[in-house]
């Protein structure tokens, strides 16, 4: 099974902010077969890492963001 949770970071450590800081992810590059999101710390906009998304992985998450809307809750 995928962890659709770990396709997204909320904080990861800064090492300007000596703490974990929240990040803001940003697209950087988009390539025929993935795209690469740069994470860029909210505190002083250093960049903490970088992640390659597949073509896969993005039709994934893309499926599973389109279904987790308001229509789930509505029960
Ligand atoms: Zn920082």
């Amino acid at each position: 099974m995928q962890q659709f949770e770990s396709f997204r970071a909320s904080s990861l450590y800064c090492q300007k902010c000596s703490k974990a800081m929240p990040v803001r992810e940003k697209l950087l590059l988009v390539l025929p077969d993935k795209e690469i999101y740069d994470y860029l710390c909210t505190g002083c906009a250093s960049s903490l890492g970088q992640r390659e998304v597949t073509a896969g992985e993005l039709m994934v998450a893309r499926a599973a963001r389109a279904s987790s809307g308001p229509s789930r809750f509505r029960i």
